[in-house]
């Protein structure tokens, strides 16, 4: 494992979690989850919507794990709903933080909207936290976001990518863009030893 600063996600972002967390598990599901990860304090009393930290990336990372256990072999479809969730939380209720409040995108291409996107999340996390390092760019023909201060697989490890929660966020904002799904999958992953998380947006599948 790569050693890492001590990295933390600011209230607004725990904030965010937690509501897409509640609506896609129901309240008695989350307070498991906060209860075996040692976030009770969070249990009815959701934090601020501030820049504060929150918790510590490590917390956060256990946090997904503990979802990802609980549901079981549905855990990684339950993550990418409460990932969907988030984002719309974000586009809906915090709309500072995310900057896309009365942005319209119509006019453009296809690929520029899905490019404004991901470069609009990459910069909400960066103007959250500037610990973060987040962009959004293209290879080999498809456009790709990459962060490589991940806090969902911080201090995890796996043979696999894990980080589902943020295929579900970047997809829903891909959706909010272009007005369509796509596909996107996790092709680099810290927990696997690579040095960043990289998400890779493929073809359409339809509305
Ligand atoms: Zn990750």
């Amino acid at each position: 494992m790569v050693e890492r600063v001590e990295a933390f996600i600011v209230n607004a972002l725990v904030r965010q979690a937690l509501v897409a967390a509640q609506e896609v598990m129901g309240e008695n599901g989350l307070n498991v989850v906060l209860r075996t990860t040692g976030l009770e304090r969070f249990i009815g009393n959701f934090p601020p919507d501030n820049l504060e930290p929150g918790i510590q990336a490590s917390q956060y990372g256990q946090f997904n794990e503990a979802i990802e256990e609980f549901y079981g072999r549905g855990g990684r479809g339950i993550l990418k709903r409460i990932g969907k969730a988030s984002f719309q939380y974000g586009v809906n209720e915090q709309p500072a933080l995310m900057g896309l409040a009365g942005i319209a995108l119509k006019a453009l291409p296809q690929k520029q909207r899905i490019k404004f996107v991901l470069n609009s999340v990459a910069d909400a996390l960066k103007k959250s936290n500037p610990q973060v390092e987040a962009w959004a760019g293209e290879k080999d023909g498809k456009m790709i976001y990459v962060e490589r201060t991940c806090a969902i697989c911080n201090g995890r490890s796996s043979d696999k990518p894990i980080c589902h929660l943020y295929v579900g966020s970047l997809s829903e904002a891909i959706k909010w863009a272009t007005g369509v799904d796509f596909e996107v999958r996790e092709t680099a992953c810290i927990a696997m030893g690579d040095d960043y998380c990289q998400f890779e947006v493929g073809d359409s599948i339809g509305k």
